[in-house]
């Protein structure tokens, strides 16, 4: 049977993206490769409007989040940790363990952060000249406003670095680091990206390359100065043999990104499907729609394992809840090119998976699924 694949990462990648990583591999040495290299550079600097390279590690999002910690933390800085989920938590968790003292500003599951309760911490906590923030908390669905958050932040010497985690926001929701003042973001290939799993990308500002070149990396595959002396020569190449096939694949990924209006369709798809997921009777796990996220979306039913195994039953594979909301919560993606097809296909599966959880014999989609099934 064929799935309908609806985890926040991975997402399904399309036939243009699957294609171009059939190309013959080339070597990671010369002329060829940096074409390439550069041409991925160029379209990631038009997603986040900044003319500065990213580096880009074989890694998951993790890798990228730790490149930031041990490149930017030690034992000499306290951070402030801002988390509402279980990424929240990661990010902290990994700023611990290389040594930084971890002020927490934690906010309830399915609440967005705001600018003010971090200004607010950040007063109260004099030090912290690190920030760590989720711009995207894929475990619940929320979306936090980064340049709001940014805005509210002490100008000049007392703001602190800003780093963001966008692993699941950058591709399907505006993310422009320069603009908005970010220090160090990170993400990953394969979610908003649509690319599979294996990249982890890391982008710095100007302040943020001069704050990490003041220090010593804790870490020697993610040290980010030594990536940039490669990433800035006039033939770029990386330190360390790249996952070339993953940068064919990027490369056509971001063409689909880039075409115009991408963000809008990805947040009118999130908009409907929400209002699709109310008039059942779902109800949404982000109560604010402000920060309902253009990715992700998570509801919650009185019986969720009965709701999610009537949908894989009928091929539709979507995610539970994580940490404390295992079994409360069920997750879709749609940082994937979702359109009216695809929502219409979700919601006729809730609406048949919603009468099975009520016993119902007479919906019409089991009476079709069986024979399909051969009965
Ligand atoms: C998926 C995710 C991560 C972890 O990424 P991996 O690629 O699984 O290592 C981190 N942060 C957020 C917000 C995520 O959605």
């Amino acid at each position: 049977m064929n799935r309908y694949l609806m985890t926040p990462g991975p997402v399904p990648v399309s036939p243009e993206v699957s294609l171009a990583g059939a190309r013959p591999l080339i070597a990671h040495r010369g002329g060829e490769y940096s074409e390439l290299f550069l041409r991925v550079e160029g379209k990631l600097g038009r997603l986040l409007k900044s003319g500065g390279r990213t580096v880009i590690f074989p890694s998951s999002g993790t890798g990228a989040l730790e490149s930031l910690a041990a490149n930017f933390t030690g034992p000499d800085i306290k951070a402030l940790s801002v988390s509402c989920g279980v990424f929240g938590d990661r990010f902290r968790e990994i700023t611990a363990l290389y040594g930084a003292e971890i002020v927490k500003l934690d906010v309830a599951p399915g609440e967005g952060v705001s600018p003010d309760s971090v200004a607010s911490a950040l007063a109260a906590n004099q030090g912290c000249s690190v920030l760590l923030l989720t711009q995207n908390e894929t475990s619940t669905g929320v979306f936090n406003h980064i340049d709001a958050i940014i805005s509210a932040l002490p100008r000049g010497q007392d703001r602190p670095l800003v780093l963001v985690d966008g692993v699941s926001s950058v591709g399907a929701m505006p993310c422009f680091p320069e603009e908005w003042g970010i220090d160090g973001l990170a993400t990953a290939s394969q979610k908003g990206l649509l690319t599979p799993p294996g990249l982890g990308l890391v982008w710095l500002s100007e302040r943020g390359w001069r704050a990490i070149s003041e220090r010593k990396c804790q870490s020697y595959y993610f040290d980010l100065a030594r990536q940039k002396k490669d990433l800035y020569k006039d033939v770029p190449e990386n330190p360390y043999t790249p996952p070339v096939t993953l940068y064919y694949e990027l490369d056509a990924a971001l063409d689909a990104i880039l075409t115009d209006g991408w963000f809008d369709l990805r947040r009118r798809a999130a908009d409907a499907l929400a209002a699709g997921l109310e008039s059942l009777g779902f109800e949404l796990f982000v109560k604010d729609a402000k920060f309902r996220s253009a990715g992700v979306t998570a509801f919650s039913h009185r019986d969720v394992p009965a709701i999610s195994k009537a949908l894989k039953r009928i091929g539709i594979d979507p995610a539970g809840g994580q940490g404390v909301l295992k079994g409360k919560i069920i997750r879709m993606s749609h940082y994937h090119d979702v359109r009216w097809p695809e929502i219409s296909l979700v919601l006729g599966g809730l609406y048949s998976a919603l009468g099975e959880s009520r016993g119902a014999s007479s919906d019409f989609m089991r009476a079709a699924f069986e024979k399909w099934e051969g009965d």
